[in-house]
């Protein structure tokens, strides 16, 4: 303490420091970005000068910003949250909508379509958009159907004879209309989208990723657009390990494989066998997408032979049996997971997904019994980034239309909290998820305070204001 007053002095409120053992705190002072003190009795005196902002909010609490470890940050700018009907009624109708609303020669497309695109194809589609190149593309950025003019625009009428991409994330991505990049006030609602939902740091989980988002994502980073603090993971053939050892070491920057249900074969066997020696190599985590129960066990198979294996985190783990959870903890380090969508897509699971199953969709509880670290995500803008409803979701087990999905499955609010926000800084490598001296001062005014409100009942919690580096952060 050089005399200098504090940026921010946190007083008379319940502090969740994320510390396992520790009780919350009841103050905490700020200055140049970090955390100066943290403690149980009030010292504002001390710390506060003229300038220096003052939370004081004894029925609210004040937490550590939450991370998000796996989202798609320029996806969630060029699409915003899903918002189209998932019925093939619905598809219908917003097509045509949008198909008079688009002039001649210009892309009907339609991104972020969150319902079923399986009977969807190249004629169909060209019957409802005859005369304009018309693409869907489903929100998991995992299927995109494209009609006989955008597959000419293209030049891929050979390639997908009926207008169906499944798992090309590639092709996926650039089945668009050609335009510009995106604005920066696109830029800058997207991360406050994430702001207002408390996420101060997050990691971008795009497939595709290479060099140059990484280059487009620090630039906006250094411009103040996304002043959150971020990290990435590439795709394995973009990148290489002398590229990776430029960039800082740790977890912050990972590998990701994809591995699709209908594409587990020796060559899928191969890319993942390769892509954790490079993760290896380059001492990098490596990431592999496991939506289902398929690719968890391929996944498994193959990473549990290996010799040697890097940091491995599994994405997803949409679906896991109680028996096969020992086998998960053996070869992972960490399960990045969404709750969130248990909620958001529930609805959906419960007709497709036979009823003695539901238990074993997303099941966190399960993991974190068997000994597996686990961190909450949003995988925004597949589902919107929310971490407080992820977390309520996770005890709750409870769709959108207020079905339950198997059990309630209890968590302690202490373990749960630190899922979104210490722990996923942990799998993520972000510096952040703790309030203790030293540590970025990121943190979130919330209220109520979620120790006194049941966790299922924490989608009810209000953010009030958000902090990055102790300054507070516009969020409208
Ligand atoms: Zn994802």
């Amino acid at each position: 303490m050089d005399g200098r007053p504090a940026d921010l002095v946190v007083r008379d409120t319940p502090i969740i420091v994320g510390d396992p053992a520790g009780a919350p705190a009841r103050f905490l002072a700020a200055r140049d970005g970090r955390v100066l003190a943290v403690g149980h009795h009030d010292r504002t005196r001390a710390f506060a000068g003229p300038d220096t902002v003052e939370v004081a909010n004894p029925a609210g609490a004040v937490l550590p910003g939450f991370v998000d470890p796996h989202l798609h940050f320029a996806t969630l700018v060029r699409l915003g949250q899903p918002t189209v009907r998932p019925t093939a009624d619905g598809l219908a109708r917003r097509l045509r909508r949008e198909r008079r609303k688009t002039p001649p020669g210009a892309w009907v497309f339609l991104p972020g379509y969150d319902g079923d695109l399986d009977g969807l194809t190249r004629s169909a589609l060209d019957r409802l958009v005859p005369d304009r190149p018309a693409a869907v593309r489903h929100a998991t950025g995992h299927a995109a159907v494209l009609n006989s003019l955008a597959l000419r625009a293209l030049g891929w009428t050979a390639r997908y004879p009926d207008g169906r991409i499944v798992g090309r994330l590639d092709d996926i991505a650039r089945a668009a209309p050609p335009g510009p990049g995106p604005s920066e006030a696109a830029v800058r609602k997207a991360a406050r989208t994430l702001l207002r939902r408390g996420v101060t740091a997050f990691s971008d989980a795009t497939a595709t990723n290479g060099p140059a988002d990484w280059a487009r994502l620090a630039d906006w980073h250094a411009r103040g657009l996304v002043p959150q603090r971020i990290g990435m993971l590439f795709a394995p053939d973009r990148v290489d390990v002398t590229w990776l050892d430029r960039l800082s070491a740790g977890r912050r920057f990972g590998l990701k494989v994809v591995l699709e249900p209908a594409g587990l074969d020796e060559a899928a066997r191969r890319a993942l066998t390769d892509a954790a020696a490079l993760a290896r190599a380059a001492r990098r985590p490596l990431a592999v997408h496991v939506p289902d129960l398929e690719t968890l066990v391929f996944a498994l198979d193959v990473l549990g032979t290996l010799p040697l294996r890097p940091y491995v985190r599994l994405e997803h783990v949409g679906v896991c049996p109680p028996s096969l959870a020992p086998d998960v903890a053996r070869v992972a380090d960490a399960v990045v997971t969404q709750p969130g969508f248990l909620y958001w897509r529930g609805d959906g699971y419960r007709r497709r997904v036979e009823p003695a199953l539901w238990p074993w969709l997303y099941p966190s509880a399960t993991l974190l019994g068997a000994g597996i670290r686990l961190a909450v995500s949003s995988d925004a803008p597949v589902a919107p980034a929310d971490p407080l409803r992820s977390l309520s979701a996770l005890v709750r087990r409870v769709t959108r239309s207020g079905a339950a999905l198997g059990p309630p499955t209890p968590v302690p609010a202490a373990t749960l909290l630190a899922l979104a926000t210490r722990e996923a800084a942990v799998v993520a490598g972000l510096e952040a998820g703790r309030l203790v001296p030293g540590a970025p001062a990121d943190l979130v005014e919330v209220e109520p305070n979620p120790l006194a409100l049941p966790p299922p009942e924490w989608d009810q919690i209000r953010i009030r204001r958000v902090f990055l580096a102790g300054r507070p952060v516009e969020t409208d």
